[in-house]
């Protein structure tokens, strides 16, 4: 039980048809949180952080101590930076202990992401890390700041991309996006059926909010073993540190730490049952 790589973790699932949840965190609440669910129930999972937002939590504070949680852990543990485009902060990743990386060269010419994201499984090999990539585009961003559409993988060219970069898993676009969705969304499981067919590795769906759990049941079954899982838990952590605010008595701040660790630990919970088949 330890800090392990996402490969090992993403492997294994995939091969059993089950799937490790991908939490993204901003603060010790929400690591302590997110690792109480998972040995509680004695689950592997994944913390990770995007860059887009570590303007609010710095890679240098929070990245130790994601690294060092995953360490002290009684389940399996990988450590991911998630939606990097940067070589300096991929490498800053490396060098505190991350066990995983996802270069997002998805904007890019297909060519262009090839060749970006072999550049990261070279480095990120160095230090015996894995690497995620992505082809198509997944709407909505990280921070809710950007946009650029949604557009389908082509399952034509999953296989060369996953032979060509090297990576562990590909992160998959089938109409699925970041944040809120405005309307419940219809996944194309269809177009996810043939990238599974000809990619060879696990898949990834990100925009994990907003999602039913039948959604979750039949990507998995369709060879998602990683679903990322950001929106939700914020405003979980948020609406739990509002309720204990406006309850009745005197508040302080441990009480409003306990808040934002139990929102964080029950968004957790419910999505690892779900991505498990834990009744
Ligand atoms: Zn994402």
């Amino acid at each position: 039980m330890s800090l392990v790589t996402m490969e090992t973790l993403v492997q294994k699932a995939w091969t059993e048809g089950s799937c490790i949840p991908a939490f993204n965190v901003g603060s010790l609440e929400m690591i302590r949180g997110a690792i109480w669910a998972a040995e509680e129930l004695n689950k592997p999972i994944i913390i990770q952080i995007a860059e887009r937002l570590l303007k609010h939590s710095p890679l240098e504070y929070i990245g130790p101590a994601m690294v060092n949680a995953a360490k002290e852990a009684n389940v399996d543990i990988a450590v991911n930076m998630d939606h990097s485009s940067s070589l300096d902060v991929i490498e800053k990743a490396l060098e505190l202990g991350f066990t995983s990386v996802m270069y997002d060269g998805s904007t890019d010419p297909y060519e262009d992401n090839i060749s970006g994201t072999r550049k990261v499984y070279e480095l990120a090999s160095r230090y015996g890390a894995s690497v995620e990539g992505k082809l198509g585009l997944v709407g909505g961003s990280e921070d809710g700041l950007s946009d650029h559409g949604i557009k389908c993988t082509n399952p034509e060219l999953s296989h060369d991309f996953c032979e060509r970069t090297g990576v562990s898993a590909l992160a998959v676009a089938i109409g699925n996006a970041h944040g809120d969705y405005p309307a419940a969304p219809e996944l194309a499981f269809d177009i996810l059926e043939e990238i599974n067919e000809n990619a060879g590795k696990p898949l990834v769906l990100h925009g994990g909010s907003g999602l039913t759990d039948d959604d979750f049941r039949k990507a998995i079954s369709l060879g998602i073993a990683k679903i990322n899982i950001g929106t939700v838990s914020f405003k979980n952590v948020t609406k739990f540190a509002g309720d204990y605010l406006a309850s009745e008595g005197k508040q302080d701040y441990f009480g409003l730490n306990g808040a934002m660790t139990q929102g964080m630990y029950e968004n957790a919970l419910r999505h690892i049952k779900v991505f498990t088949g834990v009744e």
